[in-house]
């Protein structure tokens, strides 16, 4: 498993666990309960790396904004952020808050983070191996592989979370999921353009 995305800056994190993993079956969906603007998946990379102050005992692998992706950890490394499910866990923050409404998820700015978080999910899909769905608490608790919100992993876990909630009960699962779907079909007809070399 390639542990870098190269497409995308890296600020590392202070908080992790170095680990060498060679797969990954889970992908963690959450909110970082601060504005959906330029800057914030930026700010947020700073702050888990100690850029801006002490570094939190928190980590994701990726700060997604409406402006830019940063990667924080390295794939093969494990990051502290769903209790539980770390160790086989990639977790993907994002501007905006849990209790954004359906029609706050609908805006412009949700729409470029989640179009970019998208596009992102199926690359990290392609590089860890993840399977594409949405995984039920059961299934999470299960060890199965596919996409599932902090709050699943909360349900999973209830004696080692912290109750986190996020990405909230508005979040626009079906269109999120839908456009994770489109772009891990344009990665296979790029890939196919190739010519397989
Ligand atoms: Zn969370």
């Amino acid at each position: 498993m390639q542990g870098l995305l190269e497409q995308y800056p890296f600020i590392q994190a202070s908080n992790y666990t170095r680990a060498g993993r060679t797969t990954a079956g889970l992908i963690v969906i959450h909110t970082m309960e601060a504005p959906e603007k330029p800057g914030t998946a930026r700010g947020v990379a700073e702050w888990f790396g100690g850029k801006r102050g002490a570094a939190p005992q928190a980590s994701a692998h990726f700060c997604v904004g409406p402006d830019e992706v940063i990667q924080c950890v390295r794939l093969d490394d494990v990051a502290w952020h769903a209790p539980g499910a770390n160790r086989v866990g990639i977790g993907i923050e994002h501007a905006g808050f849990a209790a954004q409404t359906a029609e706050q998820w609908a805006d412009a700015s949700s729409q470029a983070i989640l179009e970019r978080s998208a596009k992102l999910c199926a690359e990290i899909m392609r590089a860890a191996g993840v399977s594409p769905g949405r995984l039920t608490p059961a299934q999470v608790k299960a060890g199965m592989s596919g996409i599932c919100g902090h709050i699943d992993v909360t349900k999973a876990f209830p004696d080692e979370g912290h109750g986190h909630t996020d990405p909230g009960p508005n979040f626009p699962w079906d269109r999120y999921l839908a456009l994770v779907s489109d772009a891990l079909g344009s990665l296979a007809s790029r890939a196919q353009g190739n010519g397989g070399g």
